[in-house]
């Protein structure tokens, strides 16, 4: 049975970051030390994706937080209230006037209450920061996997406590499945339509989203994915570079092999990375393949 989903790209502000976080083909502690200190940046958007369900309203990650950025401009001292000392240098963020996630609800007139689902695809802080705007979605999800093994020490110098803890959410856990690297994903509203995949490598737990019209047969199906952090950008797959940022390089190429494959599905809308600067907000319709002509 198809159903009709409106998937929103929302850009909740920005990182000024290496190179090398998007591009550095290798993990360690060398890179990552290189990663805080270098001169060199590039500025990539911190996306956010409201989808609009038959069955509800659901937004995946929250971008930054409006305290990271308060007149709209980089600000560091502003930025290390938020961040511990390593990540202000490592970001580099700053969020535009208007851009926090709940200013862009607002401007469409919605409260966070209004939300059904707020999905955290994992818990590094360009994704979970604007989370303090939204506490009052009506449920709060992540994955299990991603929950229990924040304790992991490389997650404790990358993903600061202080932006989740205390907020109440849903761990839910992954089940086999046909889908992703690991074979385990979660059947997001229970109807086939919204799956959270496990693809592990930037961290150990995280989701990518993908969202389809619920057809089964692939000549009447239509999906997109929404890579979260499997991939910074198109060029990651499309030309096999690994981000610098994860904890294990052959479960990130995994993760961009079955990007690449997934994106040149003729069922495929769109496949997107979260950190894209060539990706600028815009709507996905998907639809039931007679609805398109
Ligand atoms: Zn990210």
């Amino acid at each position: 049975m198809s159903k009709h989903i409106r998937i929103h790209i929302l850009h909740c502000g920005y990182m000024q970051v290496s190179p090398a976080v998007p591009f550095g083909d290798s993990i360690s502690l060398k890179n990552s030390a290189r990663q805080i200190f270098a001169r060199e940046r590039v500025t990539l958007p911190v996306s956010a994706y409201l989808i609009e369900h038959p069955d509800g309203l659901i937004l995946v990650d929250t971008g930054w937080c409006r305290d990271i950025s308060p007149n709209g401009v980089y600000d560091p001292k502003a930025v290390e209230k938020v961040l511990p000392k390593h990540l202000a240098k490592l970001y580099q963020p700053y969020v535009p006037e208007g851009m926090a996630i709940h200013e862009q609800l607002a401007a469409r007139g919605l409260k966070p209450g209004d939300i059904d689902i707020l999905l955290l695809t994992h818990f590094d802080p360009d994704h979970v920061a604007g989370l303090r705007h939204v506490t009052d979605a009506r449920r709060i999800l992540v994955p299990e996997d991603e929950y229990f093994w924040n304790c992991r020490l490389v997650y404790q110098a990358r993903q600061p406590k202080a932006l989740f803890e205390g907020v109440a959410m849903e761990r839910f856990f992954y089940r086999g499945s046909d889908m992703g690297t690991n074979r385990w994903a979660y059947d997001l509203m229970g109807d086939q339509t919204i799956f959270c995949i496990n693809i592990p490598g930037h961290t150990d737990g995280m989701c990518a989203v993908l969202v389809q019209n619920g057809e089964l047969l692939e000549h009447k199906r239509k999906f997109a994915l929404l890579a979260s952090d499997a991939a910074y950008c198109r060029r990651n797959w499309e030309e096999g570079i690994t981000p610098g940022l994860g904890f294990h390089r052959e479960l990130q190429v995994k993760g961009l092999d079955w990007l690449k494959a997934q994106a040149a599905m003729p069922s495929c809308v769109e496949v997107i990375a979260n950190h894209d600067p060539d990706v600028r907000p815009h709507t996905i319709e998907i639809t039931a393949p007679q609805e398109q002509q």
